[in-house]
Parts: structure tokens; C-alpha cells; sequence
């Protein structure tokens, strides 16, 4: 059993996350979307709202499930049986981070394989902020991402 996580914030998850998810579900047995619960981010949604929302975007992946974790990534992917850990890459500002973050997670445990995935170009400017930005004043986001979190997102502004 192949399985990997997908690490992040997701606050909310969007059409770019799915697109990510999308494409490794079909490389490997099992995604698990793994949601940060205390990282440094304020979030606007809660980490089980972040958790209903993913799943509720996902349901039409049947090897995709989702957990909130607060600790080291390192540490969920080895808990879990994972043989990795899949992120996303939009732009060369992503890549210093990300090499980063993939350079430390090796010398935390050097079983578990980063690896990167582009997206659809579509999606390529796409993130939570500017989805959450344009929803905010008042703009229209269904291209962006699923009907649910459309709708969440919605909720939260009109409140
Ligand atoms: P973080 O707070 O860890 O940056 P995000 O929830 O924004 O997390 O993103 C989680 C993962 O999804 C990261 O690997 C990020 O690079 C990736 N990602 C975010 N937006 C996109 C997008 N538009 N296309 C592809 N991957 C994306």
C-alpha cells in the first residue's frame, strides 16, 4: 500500500489543492490530506470546518481521506504509514520554502520522500488568500473553488 500525505493549511482548500490531489491520487493507493491544526497562521476557519470542507470537496476520490494534526509533519507521515509526502509548486517564490522545509524533513527522518507536483497552469495563480480576498469584497470565486466552500465562505462574510 502506497500512501502519501498532503500537508497544509488549507483555509479553505480550493480548486488548485483539488487539482494537486487529484493528479497523486492516481499515482499512489491512498492521499491523506493532512490539516495543520497550530501553525503559526490565524486561520479563518476552524481546523474542523478546514477538515469538513476538504472532505466534503473530495468525496469524489474514493482513496482520499482527511486528518487534522498538530505537530510534525514527519512525524504523521511515519505514524501513518506513509512513504511520503506530496506538496504543491506554483511559482520559483514557492521553491526556496519548499526546499527548505523538504531539507529539514530529511534530517528529521530520511524514509520519508518529498515530492513536488505542478498544477494546471489555470490554477497556477491561485491561493486561499486572494480566494478569501475576493470573497470578502464582494466577487465571484465559483471558478475557484467547489460549491461548498463557495458557500462557507459565504457564511463566514455575511456573519
Ligand atoms: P501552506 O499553509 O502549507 O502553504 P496551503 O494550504 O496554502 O498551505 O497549501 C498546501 C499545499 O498546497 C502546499 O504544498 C501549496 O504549495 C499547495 N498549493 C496551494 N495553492 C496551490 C495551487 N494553486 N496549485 C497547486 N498547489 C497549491
Amino acid at each position: 500500500m502506497k500512501r502519501i500525505i498532503y500537508p497544509g493549511t488549507f483555509d479553505p482548500i480550493h480548486n488548485g489543492h483539488i487539482n494537486i490531489a487529484h493528479r497523486a491520487s492516481h499515482l499512489f493507493d491512498e492521499l491523506i490530506f493532512v490539516v495543520a491544526v497550530n501553525n503559526e497562521k490565524t486561520t479563518l476557519f476552524t481546523a474542523a470546518e478546514r477538515e469538513r470542507l476538504i472532505s466534503e470537496s473530495t468525496g469524489h476520490l474514493s482513496n482520499v481521506r482527511v486528518k487534522s494534526f498538530d505537530g510534525l509533519v514527519v512525524n504523521y507521515a511515519k505514524e501513518s504509514g506513509a512513504i511520503g509526502i506530496i506538496r504543491g509548486l506554483r511559482h520559483v517564490s514557492d521553491f526556496e520554502f519548499e526546499f527548505q522545509m523538504a531539507m529539514m524533513n530529511y534530517n528529521l527522518n530520511p524514509d520519508i520522500t518529498s515530492m513536488f507536483m505542478m498544477p494546471d497552469e489555470k490554477y497556477i495563480h491561485l491561493n486561499s488568500t486572494v480566494v478569501k480576498d475576493v470573497a470578502r469584497l464582494g466577487g465571484d470565486i465559483t471558478d475557484y473553488v467547489p460549491d461548498v466552500v463557495k458557500q462557507a465562505l459565504l457564511a463566514k462574510y455575511k456573519a
